[in-house]
């Protein structure tokens, strides 16, 4: 397929925010492709040339994107800047400069261009990308470039989520979508959409039954509920495993012989900054290739006592590793198995996954394995939790026995119950910012007043309002909010959001922050959850808990549906709220 019949069709995506219609364009683009180009255009479609877990990045920033543009259509940059300027976009400026007719180049031929421009690095890498740059931008026409320019500059905006994508598959398939649970759960398994699409178009479904775990490759992992009491955990498991719940970084391990790699909740290739973690792996695992899972956590190296999420997320940083390792180094605490030389743990239940984890790993206090009491009694179950949160941890996660491991999946096979104070909702709720206000009195300083956050549905992939938050935030933060913000602002509001109050500035759905507020309430601002009665949900006195979530992709926010089920479960909530102790005030 020709790159300007994809162009096309983001033509088409561009001018429709129905998710029914995106899914209608997507799946006939897709019925058009040629199976080998499949992953190619999944990728493309989303911005990038790799699935997301891959560093790989264009590396081209607005000004070498200026150069690149004005050798191609061979005009001096300052024109280039200068119509930049008054179009505020580069994709636009490409029109304006470029032929109407490019050469007709394929797909695969402008995927592999651009690969050759990401992948160009070393010293004289910048003048030898621009070249490259240039040379492609010269053989497309302006409406080509136009998205060429978007994608290598990061501002691809189609406003498609990867369900939008599953759907589309199904659909351009078999011609509905009722096969988008089995893609999911392959993609779930494999975190790769291209790969799944390719799998999928070449075999059907056998293509995705024959996804299975493979090493390097991160799995996305379990999620938990939420419960109200001991007793509801035990109502909903009967005898269950009752584990701490570690305030630290998640971290999915996967060791293959000597090569070691570390990935976050969202996937992110942490391998590089925590190499106390890599080490103990290649020391104190016995098999030679394993999956596992567990939290990493900085500690008090003089008591051995675990430190607050707001002291280990220091340890997130990609220069002085060493440095930082030294003056706050991480425990691990191991907490599932997936995978051990070829063999899939994720279909076996709790019970065998966690007995072989404690086979294989040595333990000794840095990598460590979770405790686990075997319960079936709500006051036993209540009082090891209150020993965990007077001990300044943050709860306990209980586990359905027999439970598989199900990746990707938020269900009651593990149900988290949290400390909670009087008067607050018993958990944080993830936001995604879509947009700030400008702010009055003392904030107008910083340009940035108040906040417009979101929450994510999975079914319509949108984003709905829930809360305008103001509160939480130290004047540091706020510069560092509008400078984050400020290089994702959209002119209108982005096809994704579900919005009917509008703020003086919209974003790219993309930051997320944790937020504490006193409860769910109905609400006539907000479109989460609106019903015919025209009330939505909103957050009462929210504020910011945690500063922006780098663990968290947009789509990984809270969901309508557990909005849903906590409004439900604080008409009914019974846990009695702990005092906190020192620890936790001071955090
Ligand atoms: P999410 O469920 O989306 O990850 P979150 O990051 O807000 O949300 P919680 O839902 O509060 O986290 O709790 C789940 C997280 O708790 C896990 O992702 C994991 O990082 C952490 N965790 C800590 N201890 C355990 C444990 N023993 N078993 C499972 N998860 C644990």
């Amino acid at each position: 397929m020709n790159f300007a019949c994809l162009v096309h069709y983001f033509g088409q995506l561009e001018e429709t925010t129905s998710r029914n219609k995106m899914v209608g364009i997507l799946a006939a683009l897709l019925k058009e492709a040629e199976a080998k180009e499949m992953g190619k255009i999944i990728y493309l479609c989303q911005g990038r040339l790799v699935p997301a877990y891959e560093k790989l990045e264009f590396g081209i920033g607005e000004s070498l994107a200026a150069e690149a543009l004005a050798k191609a259509a061979n005009m001096p940059k300052s024109k280039v800047v200068a119509l930049y300027r008054q179009k505020g976009d580069y994709g636009l400026v490409a029109t304006l400069t470029l032929p109407s007719q490019g050469r007709g180049l394929t797909i695969s031929e402008v995927y592999d261009r651009l690969l050759g421009v990401a992948t160009t690095a070393g010293g004289g890498s910048v003048a030898q990308k621009t070249d490259l740059l240039a040379a492609l931008l010269g053989d497309l026409s302006g409406e080509e470039g136009k998205y060429l320019l978007r994608i290598v500059l990061g501002r691809l905006r189609l406003g498609i989520g990867d369900p939008t994508i599953l759907d589309a598959l199904s659909q351009a398939k078999i011609g509905d979508k009722s096969l988008r649970p089995q893609l999911e759960r392959a993609y779930n398994i494999r975190s790769d959409l291209g790969y799944v699409a390719e799998a999928f178009w070449g075999k059907g479904e056998t293509g995705l039954t024959g996804i299975s775990v493979q090493i390097g490759t991160p799995v996305r992992p379990a999620l938990c509920e939420r419960a109200t009491s001991g007793e509801d955990i035990i109502r909903r498991l009967g005898r269950c495993a009752v584990e701490p719940k570690y305030d630290g970084f998640r971290c999915q391990v996967h060791k293959d012989g000597q090569t070691v790699k570390v990935f976050s909740r969202n996937l992110e290739d942490f391998s590089d900054m925590f190499p106390e973690i890599i080490q103990a792996t290649r020391e104190q695992v016995r098999p030679r290739q394993i999956i596992y899972e567990g939290e990493a956590i900085a500690y008090d190296t003089a008591t051995g006592e675990f430190l607050p999420f707001q002291v280990t997320v220091q340890r997130k940083r990609k220069y002085d590793v060493s440095a930082m390792q030294e003056k706050l180094p991480l425990k691990m605490v191991t907490f599932d198995l997936l995978y051990i030389d070829g063999q899939d743990y994720t279909d076996k239940p709790y019970l065998k996954r966690r007995a072989m984890l404690e086979e294989v790993i040595e333990a000794d206090d840095v990598l460590m394995i979770t405790e686990a009491l075997l319960t079936d009694r709500a006051a036993e179950l209540d009082a090891f939790f209150a020993d965990k949160v007077q001990r300044g941890l943050e709860g306990i996660v209980a586990k359905r026995l027999e439970a598989t491991y199900q990746a990707g999946v938020r269900n009651f096979n593990w149900i988290k119950l949290k400390r909670s104070y009087q008067g607050q909702l018993a958990d944080t709720i993830d936001c995604v910012i879509i947009g700030y206000w400008q702010g009055r009195g003392m904030r107008a300083q910083f340009g940035i007043g108040s906040l417009l956050t979101a929450v994510y549905d999975e079914a319509t992939d949108k984003f709905y309002t829930i809360a305008k938050l103001g509160t939480g935030l130290t004047e540091e933060e706020w510069l560092q909010m509008k400078e984050a913000l400020d290089r994702l602002a959209v002119p209108e509001k982005p096809p994704r959001v579900k919005a009917l109050i509008t703020p003086d500035v919209w974003v790219e759905p993309k930051l997320v922050i944790e937020i504490q507020a006193d409860e769910i309430t109905r609400s006539p601002t907000h479109t989460v959850g609106r019903d015919e009665g025209e009330l939505g949900y909103a957050l009462r006195f929210p504020r910011m808990v945690r500063f922006i979530r780098e663990d968290r992709r947009a789509e990984d926010a809270t969901t309508l549906n557990e909005i849903l089920e906590m409004y439900r479960a604080q008409g009914r909530r019974t846990v009695s709220a702990e005092q906190p102790t020192e620890a936790q005030e001071e955090a």
